[in-house]
């Protein structure tokens, strides 16, 4: 689930406007999947990526229960709808799952022997990441009707020999996108591949064969996941044309801000404020960590932006298991108001400062002035 928000507009994706008709739907992504089809565009490294961007962006404007989903809460509003992960589908199988639009077979030269992938998202928590999780995903996806097992045919009614194909479940004819791929085998447009055809459709489905079902299944978050990864659930896809087999699931990651950790790979970094006065002194601070929180000894003459380290309080790596170190950066905060009482005291302190002294601003005078004369400025 490059699920994630880096999506692009499906509108802007197809080159619509939100009130395109769904006419002007078909008709852009029909274009697009002409121009963006990888066989003519071999020397275009990207246009497999732009081509299968099209098709999940027409999945989703040409459904009106998906667009209107989409149109209110945005990509988010997706998950679990049951959409195609196209980013992990080839090809074929987009041609062969929107052949209709292209008119004839679509150009889908193979019958699909594995059911449709598909895609939804799931927020964990970055304390998810750094123990692993159990998540319990809900999404609907078609699947084979009850009634008929996915026959299309009402029980106990007869199914004939499809006169189309004579039973072969392809045909011969010129290809799509108006001759394109020349003459083709494609999947027969009458029986849909399945050498038969209904006499009397099930009721459930209206001989479809396919119904739309709420599906839960309980999916394992590993340790250290990254925001964005998927999470592949074998076989709970759809199923195949034959019924035979089904695609994946994949559940996109998305981790949740922390309100004071931030992930880098796989250390943790707390930006924390303290006093000037802590800094110049030293003293003992708590930080926030994963698991609640813990002491930090900060040494006087500590400096800002300073970066302190404390093992093993990161998240583990996805491979390895090895966990990071939480890294804490001191912020020091001059204060903006000061008492009075605070004011006469920092002007004693400040009067018996000697600038010539300090060391680091010694170093810094001592270069500000060898520049100074090496480039003979007066
Ligand atoms: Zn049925
Ligand atoms: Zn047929």
């Amino acid at each position: 689930m490059s699920v994630t928000s880096d999506k692009r507009d499906f509108y802007d994706v197809l080159g619509l406007t939100r009130e395109a008709s769904p006419g002007e739907v078909k008709k852009a992504y029909r274009r697009r999947a002409h121009k963006y089809h990888p066989d003519r565009n071999q020397n275009d490294p990207d246009s497999e990526r732009k081509f299968k961007e099209a098709a999940e962006a027409y999945e989703v404007l040409a459904d009106p229960a998906k667009r209107q989903r989409y149109d209110q809460f945005g990509h988010a509003g997706l998950s679990g709808a049951g959409v195609h992960d196209f980013h992990s589908s080839s090809v074929e199988d987009i041609f062969s799952m929107f052949g209709d639009i292209f008119g004839g077979g679509g150009g889908g030269s193979r019958r699909r022997s594995r059911g449709a992938d598909l895609q939804t998202q799931v927020e964990v928590s970055l304390l998810d990441v750094a123990n692993g999780a159990d998540r319990s995903i809900e999404f609907s996806r078609r699947d084979l009707c009850d009634d008929c097992s996915g026959t299309g045919a009402a029980r106990g009614s007869e199914q004939k020999k499809c006169q189309t194909c004579a039973g072969y479940g392809q045909v011969e004819q010129s290809g799509g996108l108006g001759g394109l791929f020349g003459r083709v085998i494609t999947t027969c447009p009458t029986c849909n591949g399945r050498c038969t055809v209904i006499t009397t459709p099930c009721p459930a489905c209206r001989g479809d064969g396919r119904t739309a079902k709420h599906r839960v299944v309980s999916v394992q978050i590993p340790a250290g996941i990254h925001d964005g990864q998927a999470v592949r659930v074998r076989g709970e896809g759809e199923p195949s044309e034959d019924g035979m087999s089904r695609g994946d699931l994949h559940c996109y990651v998305h981790v949740s801000k922390h309100p004071f950790l931030e992930r880098h790979n796989n250390d943790l970094l707390c930006r924390m404020p303290i006093s000037f006065t802590q800094a110049s002194l030293g003293a003992n601070v708590e930080v926030p960590t994963l698991s609640g929180k813990a002491e930090l000894k900060i040494p006087g003459g500590t400096q800002h932006g300073q970066l302190f380290r404390l093992r093993s309080l990161g998240v583990p790596d996805l491979r390895s298991g090895r966990t990071g170190d939480e890294l804490v950066q001191v912020m020091i905060e001059i204060p903006k108001k000061l008492s009075k009482d605070q004011k006469t005291l920092l002007r004693e302190f400040a009067e018996t400062e000697d600038k010539s002294v300090m060391p680091e601003s010694k170093g810094f005078f001592d270069k500000v002035m060898e520049y100074i004369q090496g480039n003979g400025v007066e």
